[in-house]
């Protein structure tokens, strides 16, 4: 199937590592551009940009999307440099486990690292995506369903993605402007492995006891899995898909628990 993206032009926040670099390689695999938004600089920006730009269809703007003028500036550089934005997926953001019991100055916090640069990328690319009938991919969490406990900020941040996806669907109708959003529930990434490895005394049986819970194949879900839906949705394939929340999990969230 030709998903008939290419030489459109995305920008994907955090492209460079976890679900965000198997994004990345999907959109550039099937032909189109890609501009990296990431605060990660250093090799494993570099290495990704330098593998994908060969015929300069790969470009990295660094910095922290936390910075309203950051997101204004990828929002310009992408067009300087590539003349157009057909879409956006806003991916960047952590469980940075702010509970109850953190306080509201770190619980505001939490909601600035996973909430605002969504709103502040899609307003600043706006009129380039009225221009091109562009599409929004919003990632979220199974934790804006189901939520986890002890991580009030990332909970709250994840939910409102959920209803500026629908909000956004509905403001954006008369331009043609498709909003959806992904929501992974459990996806080895280098965040993952970090969270593994730092929060249990034994992480490999942490993974085992998390894996036999997932009803497909016991498995995590890939990044390559969660990046053929975001193409998917990107591209005029979907061209009758708005509003969607797209749970691609291995049935980890809503399949009957006594099949586990
Ligand atoms: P990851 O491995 O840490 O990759 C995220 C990338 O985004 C990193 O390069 C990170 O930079 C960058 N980033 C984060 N905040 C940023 C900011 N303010 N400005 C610029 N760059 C920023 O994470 P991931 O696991 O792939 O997660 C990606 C998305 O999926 C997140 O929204 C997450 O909530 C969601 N998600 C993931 C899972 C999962 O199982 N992995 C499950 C549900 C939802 P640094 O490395 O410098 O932090």
């Amino acid at each position: 199937m030709d998903l008939n993206i290419s030489n459109k032009v995305y920008i994907v926040t955090g492209g460079s590592k976890g679900i965000g670099e198997g994004i990345t390689r999907a959109i550039h695999s099937e032909g189109g551009k890609v501009v990296i938004a990431t605060r990660s600089d250093g090799p494993v920006t570099e290495n990704l940009v330098s593998e994908l730009n060969s015929n300069g269809s790969c470009h990295a703007i660094i910095g922290d999307l936390q910075d309203t003028d950051q997101c204004k500036r990828v929002i310009d550089e992408t067009v300087e440099v590539y003349g157009q934005i057909d879409g956006i997926v806003n991916n960047a953001g952590m469980n940075d486990g702010v509970g109850l019991e953190d306080g509201p100055v770190k619980f505001r916090a939490s909601i600035h690292l996973n909430l605002f640069h969504y709103y502040d990328l899609v307003h600043y690319a706006l009129p380039h995506l009225k221009k091109s009938k562009g599409s929004i991919v919003n990632i979220s969490s199974k934790v804006a369903l189901t939520g986890q406990g002890k991580t009030s900020g990332y909970a709250a941040a994840k939910g409102a993605q959920l209803a500026l996806t629908r909000e956004w669907s509905a403001e954006l109708l008369p331009y043609s402007i498709r909003v959806n959003a992904i929501l992974p529930a459990e996806v080895m990434t280098p965040l993952y492995r970090k969270w593994l490895d730092h929060s249990f005394d034994n992480p490999d049986s942490k993974e085992a006891e998390i894996v036999a819970k997932i009803p497909l194949e016991n498995r995590m879900t890939t990044k390559e899995e969660i990046a053929a839906m975001a193409v998917f949705l990107l591209s005029d394939k979907s061209s009758h898909t708005t509003g969607q929340f797209m749970i691609v999990d291995g049935g980890y969230v809503h399949l009957d628990r006594s099949l586990t």
